[in-house]
């Protein structure tokens, strides 16, 4: 699904050398290259404030901390996005209240938001899922109108814009109270192991976080509140740095493979191709077909079986997810993520696509289906 060793092969000089530096500086821990790339990421995104932290799901979790919820708090997020966003939600005790999403886009329904707030919601986690920003201007003035909370999840989104109708943009993660971001290798900024960071435009509450990500410790050994050890290490941070210079082009190179995508499936009836928001702009972290009329599972198989990795992101919509069965929902409550999560089929996406690759993966694919008729 990515080409990891390709896209250091094109880097590995740059890479290599500042690694290399940082062992020789033995900072491993909190050393210059972390505030370095802090500092980089921050005039990137045009946000006040990076905290780096461990991975994408602790920038979850400490974003939440921060926000000082307490247990029984409702958390609004979509029932159709990966594990962690709401594993966080049910680990600090807080009630994780899932909604449906949009057909088109797959991304949170504004809608769906506005019918689940009670007067025990606290925040909304909207999902940037695979490389577009949710609808931000509504979600955002849902935030305002009921006063609450907003921690963007942009793990899958970051150097996606979000248009404003005044015409302005901003980047994903800077639009909440707090944005959260991972950099697993194969995330669209990723590092060679585990990273993640927190974003916010508040000065207090990055001074929250901060000290959360570190033992809840402002004054060393002085522990004003309960914290974790979250921490991006040094190596991470200096390998990030290097990849943040080129995260356009990756991005621009994703976009491009995208657009060759959809030129080969264009016009056959049962694919869909993955539809843009008219708001924002896509980072296509993952390029995300719809079948109809096709047995995805078989279409998967036949892919795999003929080297073409297809990955389904995702099969199972929280809700039905064993350890997220609750008595509140039923199978049909979120019948868009239901049928999703039975006809989406995912797609190799990355920085370092060529043609005859997207060709093979594109006639692979029309393969099978001329084969069905
Ligand atoms: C990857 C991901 C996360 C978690 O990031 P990790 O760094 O793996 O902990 C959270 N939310 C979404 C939507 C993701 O895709």
């Amino acid at each position: 699904m990515v080409d990891l060793k390709g896209q250091y092969q094109k880097i590995k000089q740059e890479v290599d050398a500042r690694v290399q530096g940082v062992i020789e500086s033995a900072a491993f821990i909190n050393g210059p290259e972390v505030k370095r790339f802090e500092a980089e990421l921050a005039q990137y995104l045009n946000v006040k404030h990076v905290i780096p932290c461990a991975n994408g799901t602790d920038a979850l979790q400490v974003a939440l901390m921060a926000l000082g919820l307490k247990p029984g708090d409702e958390v609004i997020t979509t029932t159709f996005t990966f594990i962690a966003t709401a594993e966080v939600i049910a680990l600090l005790g807080l009630k994780p209240v899932l909604v449906d999403c949009d057909e088109d886009t797959f991304l949170i329904s504004t809608e769906a938001i506005e019918n689940a707030i009670t007067d025990k919601t606290k925040a909304i986690i909207p999902v940037h899922l695979f490389g577009q920003c949710s609808n931000m201007e509504e979600i955002l003035s849902i935030a305002k109108k009921h006063q609450l909370f907003m921690v963007e999840d942009s793990a899958q989104s970051i150097g996606a814009s979000f248009h404003f109708k005044d015409g302005t943009s901003m980047q994903s993660g800077t639009m909440g109270d707090f944005g959260c971001t991972s950099f697993f290798p194969s995330k669209n900024l990723g590092c060679y192991g585990d990273g993640g960071a927190i974003f916010t435009q508040d000065d207090e509450l990055a001074e929250k976080a901060r000290v959360i990500v570190n033992h809840g410790m402002k004054v060393r050994y002085y522990h004003d509140e309960i914290g974790v050890n979250s921490r991006l290490d040094s190596i991470q941070a200096a390998i990030l740095s290097v990849k943040l210079q080129y995260l356009d082009l990756y991005n621009n190179n994703r976009r491009a493979a995208a657009l060759h995508y959809d030129e080969a499936f264009r016009g056959v009836e049962q694919l869909s191709i993955p539809k843009r928001s008219i708001h924002s702009s896509h980072v296509f972290h993952q390029y995300t077909l719809k079948v109809d009329g096709i047995d995805r599972n078989e279409l998967q198989q036949y892919m795999m079986q003929n080297n073409v990795p297809a990955m389904i992101y995702y099969p199972v919509p929280l809700h039905q997810q064993k350890a997220y069965r609750d008595e509140r929902y039923k199978d049909g409550d979120f019948p868009i993520a239901e049928k999703l999560s039975n006809s989406v089929i995912s797609l190799p996406m990355h920085s370092e696509l060529n043609k005859l690759q997207l060709n093979h993966i594109a006639e692979t694919l029309l393969k099978f289906i001329n084969n069905k008729r």
